[in-house]
């Protein structure tokens, strides 16, 4: 991906996406209203589960308002920003710095604008994005060239022929009265902000609100996470997307694994929504997950040859080459093409019990790896080097072994067409699921025997 900066290290941050998600389902029809103003939360924290209607998932709900175009406007002293709508909404705009970005939180929105939209740039913006944060909640994240403030932002009536309208103005200041616009008490939330209004009630932490782990279900649990999601495509190569070639191998690999009745499976999303990445690490650990899977496609750029193959990664401090720290870093880049603010993640404990913990950890998540490319080598192209490892954010959940698997290059030919076969994927998710069986019989065996 072309927007890859020099911050390396982007410290996490707990949206609060994941714990909205699970409500995505049983909310559905309170969501399909729309959270507009003064409305009350879909996502009470209630126990709606069992609630009727609620199967359909509200990506799928009609009544969302429409996003029908989208322009820029202006120079690089001023610019302006318009959202033709089909009916007003609530919006809540606000800047984030390193990198310069302008976030919009609206509620979810269903956009129907033409392919490219937001992909040139214009006056103060590089390129903007837009798509889902959470259920119930769209947002629009503005790469900018600099420091700006938001001049001006309202939603004007439909008029004159024109539609509803969504308008924002970007004026070019200093560094320092942007920095000065961010001061403590003017910093959002780190959760996407329109929530407040609609979704205030939602617990702070994500593990209250996933679905209940059958206590006596002594099965081993699989955490199945698909990348990105949401406003955040990851790699893609024509109207290919890594955040739906990744889904649809992960709910593959779900239903296969799930077949096996061996163990019970957790995906971190099983839909196109956003997950921060600190939230799918939460996900794995507060379900003491027995193994965390991280599936990805991976793509180089022209300029920097033609890789092809499937990759395993596990966490490291120093990444094992160039390559792995390349995209390690575009990976964990994630929360920011989300817009999320990143300053405020707490620092990681440091604890001589996480310390050894971690040593354990990683030693299954090697074995794990090891086991995953013998068994994947017998049916898929590997990489000339298939084993690596770089400072993956997703993978460093101190208890949990964990692995990230590139699938392929979206930028290869033969990848993608390898990528896009059910025949191709069926082969691949049958070498997951057999390597799983491998390490598993191995841990018990190790454990001693279980009866
Ligand atoms: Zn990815």
């Amino acid at each position: 991906m072309e927007n890859r900066a020099k911050h390396l290290v982007f410290l996490g941050c707990g949206l609060l996406c994941a714990a909205a998600s699970v409500f995505a389902v049983a909310s559905a029809p309170s969501a399909a209203e729309g959270p507009q103003a003064g409305q009350s939360a879909p996502a009470t924290g209630a126990p709606t589960a069992g609630a009727p209607g609620a199967a359909a998932p509200a990506a799928s709900a009609p009544n969302f308002p429409v996003a029908s175009g989208a322009r820029l406007a202006g120079d690089d002293k001023q610019t302006r920003f318009i959202l033709d709508l089909d009916r007003k909404i609530e919006f809540r705009a606000f800047p984030l710095a390193d990198p310069y970005r302008v976030v919009v939180d609206i509620p979810q929105v269903n956009f129907q604008l033409a392919a490219g939209t937001g992909s040139a740039a214009r006056g103060l913006v590089k390129a903007f994005r837009y798509g889902l944060v959470m259920p119930g909640g769209s947002r629009i994240v503005f790469d900018m060239t600099g420091p700006v403030k938001i001049a001006n932002s309202y939603v004007l009536d439909a008029a004159n022929g024109q539609p509803p309208r969504l308008v924002l103005d970007f004026e070019q200041v200093d560094r320092t009265s942007f920095v000065q616009s961010l001061a403590p008490e003017s910093r959002p939330e780190l959760k996407p902000a329109i929530s407040e209004s609609t979704t205030a009630t939602i617990p702070a932490v994500t593990t209250a609100a996933l679905p209940p782990v059958a206590t006596t279900d002594a099965r081993p649990l699989i955490v199945i996470d698909p990348g990105h999601g949401g406003i955040d495509n990851g790699t893609q190569s024509g109207d290919q997307t890594e955040k739906n070639l990744v889904l649809g191998f992960g709910l593959a690999l779900r239903d296969r694994i799930e077949k096996s009745g061996k163990y019970r499976v957790v995906m971190t999303r099983s839909d196109d929504t956003f997950i921060p990445l600190n939230d799918r690490v939460k996900i794995a650990r507060s379900q003491s997950a027995a193994l965390f899977v991280s599936i990805h496609a991976d793509a180089l750029p022209r300029r920097e040859g033609d890789a092809q193959g499937a990759t395993i990664y596990t966490v490291s401090d120093k990444a094992s080459d160039a390559e792995a720290e390349r995209l390690a870093e575009a990976e964990n880049k994630a929360d920011a093409i989300a817009g999320v603010n990143l300053t405020d993640e707490p620092t990681e404990v440091a604890d001589i019990l996480i310390d050894l913990a971690q040593r354990e950890t990683k030693t299954f998540s090697n074995r794990f790896a090891r086991l995953l490319m013998d068994e994947m080598k017998t049916t898929v192209r590997m990489h000339k080097h298939p084993l690596k490892s770089a400072g993956f954010r997703v993978l460093k959940a101190p208890d949990v072994p964990s692995v990230l698997v590139e699938i392929g290059y979206v930028s290869n030919k033969g990848d993608l067409e390898h990528l896009v076969s059910e025949n191709w994927r069926n082969k691949a998710v049958g070498s997951m699921v057999q390597a799983i069986d491998t390490f598993f019989a191995k841990r018990l065996a190790t454990a001693g025997p279980a009866k």
